[in-house]
């Protein structure tokens, strides 16, 4: 039997006309993944479409290839889909779904992976930091099967931003021998870290930075001091023109007490429902609280949607996680 990563290249040299899509409030690995791919089917002589609900966070619009991504198509008449980093379905928007539903044929990749079989072919590993290593593999593969040329610093910065996004540069725990390996091979086609980690961490907004400053003075902590949450309200956004896209990070601020084992920050958006971001150490498992809010993610980092207002919102997942919570050991 091919591996899924040899079965989803040669589907992609196949395909004449592709549509690539990325999950709402969209990250430096599913934008990453999916105009990668993009960079390479173009290459190839192929059309495509890399689609991204949200559009591009400002952090993200150096990468290269940025320009092709589109927020909807009415296009309908692709042969093949791609959907990268996503998790479930209903994470790419309403009208990215129906764009990817509207093809015949569906490929999932993806380090997400909750039991929900998506699409006709899955390459997918819990294992894997990173979409974008997945993704690595696939090029890989498209180049020894095709005889092509495909990888270059434009691919690389793509991917590489991917790895140091969903790893914190290199810090996290889902970090492995075969990040490195995928990162080095990645800085030797040009794509060098510390500039990256640079644009995309230290890269902020005025308002995002007092944004930080306000979640952080707002922060509160449980009387076992092993739960830490901040709620940033729409006032807030308002004050320091700000959007959620800005709050990338503030978490893991609130999850550095020392002590705390799970840190929480609410959100509220004018004019949508209450968005939350958990983040645990090791020993806690946040996707089980994100789960019974219908949320969702990976064992330290998930989120989910709240159709409540804030403070509800907050006294819900606060008592939950409270709940849930272990002490370290
Ligand atoms: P964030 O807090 O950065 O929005 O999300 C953290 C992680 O949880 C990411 O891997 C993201 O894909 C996942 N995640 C966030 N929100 C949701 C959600 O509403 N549903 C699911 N299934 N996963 C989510
Ligand atoms: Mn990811």
């Amino acid at each position: 039997m091919t591996s899924p990563v040899n079965q989803a290249a040669m589907k992609l040299l196949d395909a004449k006309k592709i549509v690539l899509a990325a999950h709402v409030n969209p990250d430096g690995d599913t934008l990453g993944s999916i105009v990668a791919l993009a960079l390479a089917l173009k290459k190839l002589g192929k059309e495509v479409m890399p689609l991204s609900a949200h559009g591009v966070p400002d952090i993200y619009t150096w990468m290269p290839g940025m320009e092709m991504v589109h927020t909807e198509t009415s296009d309908t008449d692709f042969d093949l889909a791609v959907m990268c980093d996503a998790g479930a379905l209903n994470r790419v928007g309403s009208s990215v779904l129906a764009t990817l539903l509207s093809a015949p044929f569906l490929i999932h990749i993806d380090h997400h992976v909750t039991g929900e079989k998506i699409g006709n072919i899955r390459v997918l590993d819990q294992k894997s930091a990173s979409t974008a290593e997945l993704v690595w593999k696939v090029l890989v593969a498209m180049e020894n099967i095709s005889g092509k040329k495909l990888l270059g610093k434009e691919i690389a910065l793509n991917l590489m931003t991917g790895i140091i996004t969903d790893t914190g540069s290199f810090r996290y725990l889902n970090v492995t021998p075969s990040t490195f390996i995928t990162a080095a091979k990645l800085q030797k086609l040009g794509a060098i870290p510390a500039p990256i980690g640079e644009l995309v961490f230290e890269n902020r907004s005025e308002g995002a930075v007092r944004l930080l400053g306000r979640a952080l003075k707002k922060m509160e902590i449980s009387e076992n001091r092993l739960v830490a949450w901040s709620a940033l309200s729409a006032d807030d956004f308002k004050e320091f023109d700000a959007t959620d896209a800005d709050t990338e990070g503030i978490v893991s601020h609130v999850r550095a007490v020392n002590g705390v084992q799970v840190g929480l920050l609410f959100r509220e958006i004018a004019g949508k429902p209450v968005r939350v971001s958990l983040r645990a150490r090791e020993g806690n498992d946040v996707n089980r609280i994100a789960n019974v809010f219908g949320g969702g993610g990976h064992y330290l980092a998930s989120g989910c949607t709240m159709d409540t207002d804030l403070p509800t919102a907050v006294k819900l997942v606060v008592a939950e996680t409270i709940r849930q919570v272990k002490p370290p050991h």
